[in-house]
């Protein structure tokens, strides 16, 4: 026992642990996010960044929606809060992303997404073919149409970590590298145990471990089964000198996206394999993304590729993530897929919440951690 008792430790210091961590502590909570140490195939340094709730609309997942588009109002505060405060300029790409079909059965289907975007009262624009072209004069000459998602963008979620990492500290919490927690423990004492056999006590421990989060023991198996990896390939590419990079837009088709970046790279990404933990790059996830990205812009063939990387992202069964108590003094923030960098501010604000007032908000009642059977 170190002797010092935390109001919340957080296990895990990926986005969302340390997003945490940080509104915690401003609303005066004593914390300690315990980092097992960075680890390469964590899904926070990987993602692309995309702020895409319009874009990534899916049928039939629409409480999920609800929460991704609150979250999105939240961002511009977020962002601002972490750059005035970070000293880190998070780039504003708010131009929007762009759907692109290629060819005539991705515009059928772009076609009902668009219907469907339009019944839910989204902000979508339906472009022509010379429409997405004078937006993008990079794309592809086959472009049929695409749809404008003006309330869309991204950020590099590498500057927001290095951001979060420096407000956390000036708000108090501490951020514990090479912490590993082996055991955790719920009820009126929770505390957590490291490989070291320390053990810290706090008030409340939040499990924010990622795909990791379904393996630390001490959690009921019903939750820390709802939670897998889903591994994700992912590029970056660089104008090769003197060239200007070729797109300005963020795009997306069904197969690959394109986030450019402030300094000239490009990410292009990802494949979403069931592999486990497996976080080998391959030839064939390599080959198929580079193919996509030079369908929709072909001026992509003459960057260079500068990284290949792989992330786990904590998927479970409903695509939705696993928010609240699940016993007393044990919360979960974790289970965010697809979209962990979106959900940040909103998850922050809410389990912040809860640990310092007891309540959590109603825009998180729905993603009760226990909500999936034994
Ligand atoms: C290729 C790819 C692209 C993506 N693109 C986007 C995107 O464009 N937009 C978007 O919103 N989302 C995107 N995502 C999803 C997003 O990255 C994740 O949902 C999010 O990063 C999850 O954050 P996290 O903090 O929960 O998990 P992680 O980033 O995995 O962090 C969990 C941390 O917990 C630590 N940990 C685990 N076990 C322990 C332990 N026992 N003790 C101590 N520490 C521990 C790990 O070391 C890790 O650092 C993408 C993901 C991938 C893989």
């Amino acid at each position: 026992m170190d002797g010092v008792r935390y109001d919340s430790i957080i296990v895990g210091g990926g986005i969302i642990g340390l997003s945490i961590g940080w509104r915690a502590s401003q609303l005066g909570l004593s914390v300690l996010i315990l980092e097992k140490g960075d680890p390469p195939d964590a899904a926070s340094a990987a993602a692309a960044g995309m702020l895409a709730p319009v874009t990534e609309t899916t049928f039939g997942e629409d409480a999920l929606l609800q929460l991704n588009l609150e979250s999105a109002r939240r961002w511009k505060g977020f962002a601002e809060e972490l750059s005035f405060a970070g000293g880190i300029n998070l780039a504003d790409h708010r131009r929007g992303i762009l759907h692109i079909a290629l060819d005539r059965d991705q515009s059928e289907s772009l076609s009902r997404l668009f219907e469907y975007q339009q019944e839910l009262g989204l902000q979508v624009q339906w472009l022509s073919s010379m429409a997405c072209r004078r937006l993008e004069p990079a794309l592809h000459p086959s472009t049929r149409a695409g749809i404008l998602a003006q309330g869309d963008w991204a950020v590099d979620p590498r500057s927001v970590l290095d951001a979060l990492r420096t407000v956390l500290r000036s708000a108090g919490a501490t951020l514990r590298h090479g912490a590993v927690v082996t055991k955790v423990k719920s009820g009126p004492s929770p505390s957590v145990r490291l490989d070291t056999g320390e053990t810290i006590e706090a008030g409340t421990v939040v499990i924010a471990a990622g795909p990791w989060s379904g393996q630390i023991p001490g959690i009921p198996s019903r939750v820390s089964r709802a939670v897998r990896p889903v591994k994700g390939q992912i590029l970056r590419l660089r104008p090769a000198a003197p060239m200007p990079p070729p797109i300005t837009q963020i795009l997306r088709t069904e197969e690959v996206y394109l986030v450019p970046r402030p300094g000239g790279e490009i990410v292009a990404g990802a494949t979403v394999e069931e592999k486990g933990f497996d976080t080998a790059a391959t030839a064939g996830g390599v080959f198929e993304l580079l193919r996509a990205a030079g369908e929709l812009v072909p001026g992509i063939r003459e960057m260079e590729l500068v990284e290949v990387k792989a992330g786990l992202r904590p998927g479970t069964p409903d695509n939705a993530p696993l928010l609240g108590t699940v016993e007393p003094g044990l919360v979960m923030a974790t289970g965010h897929f697809r979209n962990g960098v979106l959900l940040a501010p909103v998850t922050a604000d809410g389990i912040a919440e809860l640990l310092a007032k007891g309540d959590l908000p109603a825009e998180l009642a729905g993603f009760d951690p226990r909500r999936f059977q034994e």
